[in-house]
């Protein structure tokens, strides 16, 4: 049985913008402040990580931090669901549909999300598109703010999903858009699958470990062969 675990932004789809206005909306309301997410890189940061980087650019002298997640966190989820209701440009990242149908069809494999997306609204921006029912559990940002630590939770989460131990190693496999998904996967010596169809190109991903990069999710024969190779064992 082999554990697939997808990152929803720039993997899974694009809220075009949506997320941007979302947490612009709730610093508005919150701090009062215009235009929060300004030119900050989101790739492959959690919501936590943003917001208190957003705290920092903005000079914020927050007392405490995870409580002031928190609350950002229920706010934004709010503006979140109007925002991606009203989004025009969110969509659906090329093959990402037609891939998942293809693999929740299988029986040994299982389905499941890591994301630095808190839970609420990683389930609201894949409900948008009739893709949160494929997968039944994942780890999430409202788990925990490091990416790093994310995959060992989803794969209990998966272990109490399915009924059975599946622990670590190559057989759980990471598939994301950037260097960090990566990294958060070779931290726990899964597979890295890399998907260059947002900011990052194949050999940006290879070169930061991943064990295999494919240009996107719409080659399934390429996604399909990559994710038996996994199996091998390397060191
Ligand atoms: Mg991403």
């Amino acid at each position: 049985m082999k554990l697939l675990l997808f990152d929803i932004d720039g993997t899974l789809m694009l809220s075009g913008g949506a997320g941007h206005r979302a947490i612009d909306r709730a610093f508005a309301e919150l701090y009062g402040i215009a235009g929060a997410f300004g030119d900050l890189a989101p790739d492959g940061k959690t919501d936590p990580q943003i917001f208190c980087e957003i705290f920092a650019t903005r000079g914020l002298e927050i007392a405490d931090h995870s409580a002031a997640v928190r609350e950002l966190a229920e706010v934004y989820a709010r503006h979140m669901a109007a925002e991606m209701a009203a989004s025009e440009q969110a969509r659906l990242m090329p093959g990402a549909a037609e891939l998942v149908e293809a693999l929740a069809g299988r029986d040994d494999l299982a389905l499941g999300l890591l994301t630095g997306n808190f839970e609420t609204t990683g389930r609201l921006k894949l409900a948008h598109f009739g893709l949160d029912r494929h997968f039944a559990f994942g780890a999430f940002a409202s788990d925990d703010g490091d990416r790093n630590r994310l995959v060992p939770i989803a794969v209990a989460r998966a272990e109490r999903h399915l009924g059975r131990r599946l622990g670590l190693g190559r057989h759980v496999v990471v598939i994301g858009d950037t260097p960090r998904d990566v990294e958060c996967a070779l931290a726990h010596g899964a597979t890295a699958v890399g998907v260059a169809a947002s900011r990052y190109s194949v050999d940006e991903l290879s070169a930061a470990g991943a064990h295999h990069a494919l240009p996107s999710l719409e080659d399934i024969p390429a996604f399909m062969e990559a994710i038996e190779r996994c199996q091998e064992k390397q060191s």
